[in-house]
């Protein structure tokens, strides 16, 4: 039967210079749906989830979608899979722009890299041909170097990389491709460092992939594209102002943290809204791999065109480093491109170091020159180098994450941060369901694991009100199941705002000739999330690793329109857990069986 998928894998073995294709277990494949899913599979088969992320023992899964690279609307997606060096936890970082595509067109649909080579390398694929490089010539250069120089030797390729950041084995480093698209959290950048790989270059002679009923897909891609027109977000917000769009919304909610989240409002918010950057700033937008959305902004610096700031950047160095400045942001955002760095959590450990100095637990002796003051435009760019070319001391501690920042200083309760991973821009006190995803999220603090901001503040499929518990639980599983089908899928979860569950399984089946219903779709996405939970548990993961920071479970709100809420996660925890099947943080034996899992019993 024919299928989208190519049901082809590629081996990298780094150590030995082993370079081997592998079919693709397609009904292993078809129980994960791909990318996300089943990179996680393959990573919990293949690795002891105890090693060291660094080590030669962890693989970077780099895996496609079955919609990658077809006729679906921003069907271009690629995810990273590895054990997490900032978590400690499952990794799954995914991109968009071109190279995802790319990459389904030359044939494969994914590759596993393991080992480490002793010189930095770089992998070149053109269709079925994959040869193992020197990269002596690009190590140490910025990620658009890095770009610009394969790009000059490739014309028509690809190009996915690591810069400093990645090499100098910052646990927030990301991978960047195209430029200027990250998968950026969770520190996948530095097991790609770590294995001294510096790039992958991939290019290809076809654009398109055969799927099961192309009929079918042509149908539900004009439906859905008529849906992401019409849809406020997909058809309005996100193409006009970009996810930036958020500023004023969450800010007028007084969920918007600053100051490393000792506030949740600021009258300053517009200075670096989405109308802000439109209005002033915005040279151009950015539509990744067949998306009609277009969220992607471009802005000018020193007179090129560089990528701009998203919603979470802007809030990041903005409300959270207290810098209301656009030019300051996108200049700072330049470098967590250049420097290959997640433009969250470098920015929230930036805020949390502001909070330990501005609270006389760091020194102006530590600081070397750049007191680390809220509200500071030379700190947020200086400290951002700092970081990504590890300078300085305090710059090589901060290159860690906020958590082990703040311990070192003897106050781990100032890093704003899950598992280890700096919490994203919306507090969780003023918003109650997002809060519980961020407790639960299996990567750590992130809000895409989850989006409970749909709900709860756009009113997406409907409104929830923010302030109370009752039924978040219910709502937070739907959430994570189906975005882990999304993220499976090789799709933006934008498009969700839009689409609903029917559309993922129409485009599922169409592409691949599945019989998938809406329950056995939300099933699949639940398995996958089962499975990296037991990745977790295997990992070390305790009990009390889903937590929030105590700020938000004991102190209120200070300011703004949400003054006096705390976090309830102690009511959703309990409900969450009964929801999922799961004791003590972890899935039953029965939980594990019924979803087709009895092999992790
Ligand atoms: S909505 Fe934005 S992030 Fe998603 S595919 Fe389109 S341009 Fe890329």
């Amino acid at each position: 039967m024919k299928t989208s998928y190519n049901e082809k894998l590629l081996r990298i073995n780094l150590t030995t210079n082993e370079i081997k294709v592998e079919p693709l277990n397609l009904e292993i494949a078809k129980k994960f749906i791909g990318a996300r899913g089943l990179g996680s599979k393959i990573l919990l088969d293949e690795i002891d989830p105890s090693v060291d992320p660094l080590s030669s023992e962890n693989k970077l899964v780099i895996m496609t979608g079955p919609v990658t690279g077809a006729s679906v609307p921003t069907g271009g997606r690629y995810v990273v899979v590895t054990k997490s060096p900032l978590t400690g936890m499952i990794a799954c970082s995914n991109s968009g722009g071109e190279w995802g595509a790319k990459l389904k067109y030359s044939g494969f649909d994914g590759i596993i890299i393991e080992g480490k080579s002793n010189t930095p390398k770089y992998l070149y694929i053109n269709d079925d041909k994959v040869e193992i490089l020197n990269a002596h010539h690009v190590w140490g250069k910025t990620s658009t170097e890095t770009d610009i120089f394969l790009k000059e030797k490739y014309p028509q390729a690809s190009v996915l990389n690591i810069g400093p950041g990645g090499e100098n084995l910052s646990l927030m480093a990301a991978i960047i491709n195209d430029t200027d698209r990250a998968a950026g959290r969770s520190g996948v950048g530095a097991v790609m460092g770590s294995k001294n790989l510096k790039a992958i270059v991939v290019n290809s002679s076809k654009n398109s992939i055969p799927v099961n009923n192309p009929d079918a897909l042509r149908k539900e891609l004009v439906i859905a594209m008529k849906k992401i027109k019409e849809d406020g977000v997909t058809g309005t917000g996100l193409p006009t102002y970009g996810t930036a769009v958020l500023v004023n919304i969450i800010n007028e909610t007084g969920s918007f943290p600053t100051n490393n989240w000792q506030g949740s409002y600021s009258q300053n918010a517009e200075n670096i809204s989405g109308e802000t950057l439109t209005e002033k700033y915005l040279k151009r937008t950015y539509n990744c791999h067949r998306c009609p959305i277009g969220c992607g902004r471009v802005v000018e610096r020193e007179g090129k065109e560089i990528g701009g700031p998203e919603y979470e950047t802007l809030w990041a160095y903005g409300g959270n480093c207290g810098v209301y400045d656009i030019p300051t942001i996108n200049e700072a955002n330049f470098w967590c491109n250049e420097l290959g760095l997640d433009a969250i959590s470098v920015p929230c450990t930036i805020a949390a170091g502001m909070e330990l100095y501005e609270k006389g637990l760091i020194s102006d002796n530590d600081c070397e020159g750049i007191p680390l003051k809220f509200g500071s435009k030379i700190a947020v760019v200086e400290w951002t180098k700092r970081i990504g070319f590890g300078e300085t001391s305090l710059g090589k501690l901060m290159a860690l994450g906020s958590q082990r920042l703040c311990e070192h200083y003897g106050h781990p309760e100032i890093s704003m941060s899950v598992k280890k991973q700096e919490l994203p821009a919306y507090d969780a006190r003023g918003i109650q369901g997002i809060g519980l995803n961020y407790a639960t999220s299996n990567r750590g603090g992130c809000h895409v694991r989850g989006y409970m901001i749909s709900p709860e503040i756009l009113a997406h499929p409907e409104l929830l009100d923010r302030t109370v518990t009752d039924n978040k639980a219910s709502w937070t599983k739907i959430f994570q199941d189906l975005t882990a089908v999304i993220d499976s899928m090789g799709i933006c979860l934008f498009t969700s705002f839009a689409l609903n569950a029917e559309d993922y399984t129409n485009f599922l089946n169409a592409a691949t000739g599945t019989e998938h219903t809406v329950t056995s779709l939300l099933d699949t996405g639940e398995r996958i999330y089962n499975l990296e939970r037991v990745f977790n548990k295997r990992a070390g993961m305790k009990p009390e690793d889903d937590q929030l920071p105590k700020r938000l479970l004991k102190e209120a709100i200070v300011n703004g329109p949400s003054k006096g809420l705390k976090s309830k996660l102690d009511i959703m925890l309990p409900e969450y857990y009964k929801a999922r099947g799961w004791e003590n943080a972890f899935p039953t034996k029965e939980t594990l069986q019924k979803l087709g899992l009895e092999d992790l019993c």
